[in-house]
């Protein structure tokens, strides 16, 4: 059976906890307290074939021995990284991250990267409080070879299943 594995990146805060737990769950929880990086494990069925899925989140507190951002790129095979359209700074760092991850994990290599790398815009339900544009979030998925999505892991259940089985198929691929 095949193992994949995801990483979901982006600043403290802005929601990746709450878009894993709504994909495994569906229930959206509306504080998630961790003390320690976690990984998350699912049984999935793709195209008919049976995976084990491994996402894996950096939690919220530092800890002694967590592993670097380049251990995480390394051991991932596809990357989910999440920004708060409502918080320009976790666009910032999401930008930087994804600029990274082409560096290390795809070796900076000019080849299709689209199908490994997703950028969120999370907290669409936020919009009245926007701080990033959603035409600024496709520029930088274009420019870092992303797919992009913007939703809400409160308010659009479905969308994030769809996102993470589609990173599931794309990573199960390459
Ligand atoms: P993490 O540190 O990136 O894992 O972020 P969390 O999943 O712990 O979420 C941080 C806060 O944002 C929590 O209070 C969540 O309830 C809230 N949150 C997460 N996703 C959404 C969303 O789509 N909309 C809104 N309004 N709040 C969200």
């Amino acid at each position: 059976m095949n193992d994949i594995k995801v990483a979901v990146l982006g600043s403290e805060g802005v929601g990746k906890s709450a878009l894993i737990v709504r994909f495994l769950t569906r229930r959206f929880i509306g504080e998630y307290a961790s003390s320690s990086e976690c990984i998350y494990r699912k049984r999935m069925s793709i195209d008919g074939r049976q995976l084990n899925l491994e996402l894996y989140d950096p939690c919220s507190q530092p800890s002694e021995g967590k592993s670097t951002l380049n251990e995480q790129i390394h051991w991932a095979d596809g990357f989910v990284v999440v920004y708060d359209i409502s918080d320009r700074s976790s666009f910032l760092t999401a930008k930087a991250m994804v600029h990274l991850i082409r560096e290390l994990h795809l070796g900076g290599s000019k080849r299709d990267t689209d199908s490994v790398i997703f950028l969120v815009g999370n907290k669409q339900d936020l919009c009245h409080m926007r701080e990033v544009d959603r035409e600024e979030g496709q520029k930088l998925a274009s420019e870092g070879r992303c797919q992009f999505y913007e939703l809400s892991a409160a308010e659009h259940y479905q969308e994030v299943v769809l996102m993470f089985s589609k990173i599931v198929r794309n990573a199960s691929l390459g």
